[in-house]
């Protein structure tokens, strides 16, 4: 009798995933998400409500929602992603009102707070570290029951890139993403169906750049918009 070879299964012994980089930043809020707290309200990326505001409010942004919102009742403190340095505080072209802060962060991104309530107390030029209080949210229509949230962006320095936060913020994002309440999928192209259809694989959005879903065979389309 001979005795069997240990070989090791290449299925098995082969990774599913490539083991990701670390990523740099945490989670905007110092308490676990939670119906008293906040969750994740909707993605970054080809979202379907992007696609419907692709020629309006996400025109800019080549038609993708080119940050993370979190859902959140006004007066919920947000807290800093990393460290680094206040780099702007209301910048009208951010638009994200009625209060915005931009942060330049010493990984080598910048992170924009969207929709804050109050105006930050914090300076421009101030340094903040990781998890220090920096905002109070709000809400975009200024009204604390219309669509109270946070919107979180990650960007390039010179801010003319955004990038998936999901991909750069150290978090549990698959339990995150099963409870939205504003997120109504990503949108679809009929001819490739399968193109960005993930909350963890959205295109980087170039400021100023061409439409990305200006699709020809779009799902939903137009008309479905309600
Ligand atoms: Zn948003």
């Amino acid at each position: 009798m001979t005795a069997l070879a240990v070989v090791a299964n290449p299925i098995v012994a082969t990774p599913l995933r490539q083991a990701a980089a670390p990523k740099p930043f945490g989670l905007p809020f110092a308490d676990p998400p939670g119906p008293g707290t906040w969750y994740l309200g909707g993605g970054y990326g080809n979202t379907v409500g992007a696609f419907f505001q692709r020629d309006t409010t996400y025109r800019a942004g080549q038609g993708l929602h080119f940050g993370l919102d979190f859902a959140a009742p006004c007066g919920t403190l947000v807290i800093a992603i990393g460290d680094g340095v206040v780099a702007k505080v209301d910048a009208k072209e951010h638009g994200s009102a009625p209060h915005n802060l931009m942060l330049q962060l010493d990984a080598g991104y910048a992170t924009l707070y969207g929709h804050l309530s109050e105006r930050s107390t914090l300076n421009v030029g101030e340094r903040v570290t990781k998890g220090q209080v920096v905002g109070v949210s709000g809400d975009s229509f200024g009204t604390c029951h219309s669509a109270p949230h946070l919107h979180l962006e990650i960007r390039s320095p010179d801010y003319l890139t955004a990038y998936n936060p999901i991909n750069l913020i150290d978090a549990d994002w698959d339990t995150l993403a099963l409870v939205g309440a504003f997120q109504r999928g990503f949108e679809r192209d009929l001819d490739d169906p399968r193109q960005w259809q993930y909350p963890d694989d959205q295109p980087d959005t170039q400021f100023g750049g061409p439409l990305l879903n200006n699709y020809k065979n779009p799902w939903p389309p137009d008309w479905y918009r309600r």
